[in-house]
């Protein structure tokens, strides 16, 4: 009797540690589930922020540095906690200020992006790591976040901003942050329509820009900029280059403005543009003009009073990626496969390659002759007298007297277009008279169709 008793009891014993043991993996699994934030294809309402009455015992340990500062104080370390702010784009920018935003305690991040993660964005956007590749970058930074701060909320969208969704994401959020050229007008009317600041940054290759728009009467950005650019004449970190360091202060600037406007402190930034040129290590700054009256979106009598098609409005695509020119007829382009056959075939011809030095030391095609699409524009005339050479060489092993054809080609098919016009405009007079075309989508074609021992970058 008393030894069955015992035995029961061991046997008890067993499985309640069983049970404790199964109880800790449930809880250690659901916590790591609440702390992996589920990814949104689509805006959805959001529950209001959750307004915490007094700082915890946690809180005040972990911002203890920056409750020091009479600037911030508790006040302004509850009122960052009170605030939603939405990054559109987690990339050079995106990632430096949410990583601070997060870091300081802001209440709830909407982190915004389309694209995934790729090696050739790890150099400036340090959220994301080699084993995110292929992942949203949205997801991915989220959880990078999460992994600072498991207090803050974060909110990953994985959508392109539109024109349909772009007021009803903007008016969850108190501040927001914007990104590209058609982007910056669509996330700017949107701003202006739901009565949000707008702290906007830049950097492209050595230089960085920063200012707040939208904030206590400060110009918006169609006040200063009511006519979009050139397409042609917009340059991205993809065919401009940027070191990555230059989005990472930037992006740590935008996060100090966002802070300081968030915790009551305000920012002086409204009237300015800060200008960073990381080459020569100067700050200026720079007075903007004021607010419009006749202003588009934030003038006396606006004329958008909703969101318009940015596309055709900027005369380009919203994403960064895949902005395309298309300045040629169809006749005066090549596909990469048929110049794959002129050169499979031996068929005489020069190919110009117009990308600038610096990306033909990257990588080039063996046979090309390099002149920076730059030179052609400025008649350099150490490059046409080049050119003109191998123009009259390439006559003379030319059996029949057509003209001799050049094929331009460059990193992505756009500057080689351009310059198949001011070759086109050459021919005949500076240059002796020629056949111009344009190798479409240029090398990266050449990689991803032709030669997939190319490099890509
Ligand atoms: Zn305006």
């Amino acid at each position: 009797m008393a030894q069955e008793a015992g035995s029961l009891k061991a046997q008890l014993k067993e499985k309640e540690k069983e049970i404790a043991a199964l109880k800790n993996k449930l809880a250690q699994l659901e916590k790591s589930h609440a702390s992996v934030p589920e990814l949104q294809d689509k805006v959805t309402p959001l529950s209001p922020l959750t307004t915490k009455p007094a700082l915890s015992n946690e809180d005040i340990m972990r911002y203890s540095r920056q409750l020091l500062l009479p600037e911030l104080g508790v006040k302004g370390q509850l009122n960052l906690s009170r605030t939603s702010v939405l990054i559109v784009g987690c990339g050079g920018l995106g990632c430096p200020l949410a990583q601070y935003l997060a870091a300081a305690g802001i209440g709830r991040l909407g982190l915004l992006d389309y694209d995934e993660v790729e090696l050739s964005n790890l150099h400036r956007q340090v959220l994301h790591g080699e084993e995110n590749q292929g992942q949203a970058k949205a997801l991915s930074a989220a959880r990078a976040v999460k992994r600072l701060n498991s207090t803050v909320e974060c909110i990953p969208y994985h959508l392109q901003l539109s024109p349909e969704n772009a007021v009803q994401l903007i008016q969850q959020y108190p501040n927001s942050y914007i990104y590209n050229v058609p982007t910056r007008y669509l996330v700017n009317d949107a701003c202006v329509l739901s009565g949000k600041p707008l702290v906007s940054a830049s950097a492209l290759r050595m230089e960085g820009q920063l200012t707040v728009y939208n904030y206590r009467g400060s110009p918006c950005y169609r006040c200063l900029y009511p006519v979009p650019p050139p397409p042609e004449t917009v340059t991205n970190c993809s065919d401009g280059g940027v070191l990555g360091v230059v989005p990472g202060i930037m992006g740590c600037f935008q996060a100090l403005e966002v802070l300081k406007i968030a915790s009551g402190q305000g920012s002086s930034c409204g009237q300015q543009l800060l200008m960073f040129d990381a080459q020569g290590f100067r700050f200026r700054s720079i007075r903007l003009r004021p607010k419009q009256a006749d202003c588009a979106v934030c003038g006396e009598s606006p004329s958008v009073t909703q969101l318009i098609d940015y596309e055709a409005f900027c005369g380009s695509a919203a994403t960064d990626k895949c902005r395309k020119l298309n300045l040629l007829s169809k006749d005066q382009r090549i596909t990469v496969q048929e110049y794959k056959s002129v050169v499979d075939n031996s068929g005489p011809h020069i190919l110009v390659d117009v990308r600038p030095t610096v990306e033909v030391d990257i990588c080039h095609l063996p046979f090309s002759l390099n002149i920076p699409l730059s030179s052609l524009e400025q008649r350099k005339s150490e490059d046409i007298r080049l050119l003109q050479q191998r123009i009259i060489q390439l006559k003379q092993q030319m059996a029949d007297d057509h003209q001799p054809p050049v094929y331009v080609i460059c990193k992505l098919g756009n500057d080689s277009q351009k310059a198949v016009q001011v070759l086109e405009k050459m021919s005949g007079s500076e240059l002796d008279s020629i056949t111009v075309k344009d190798v479409c989508g240029g090398l990266m074609a050449w990689a991803t169709k032709i030669d997939p021992a190319f490099p890509q970058y």
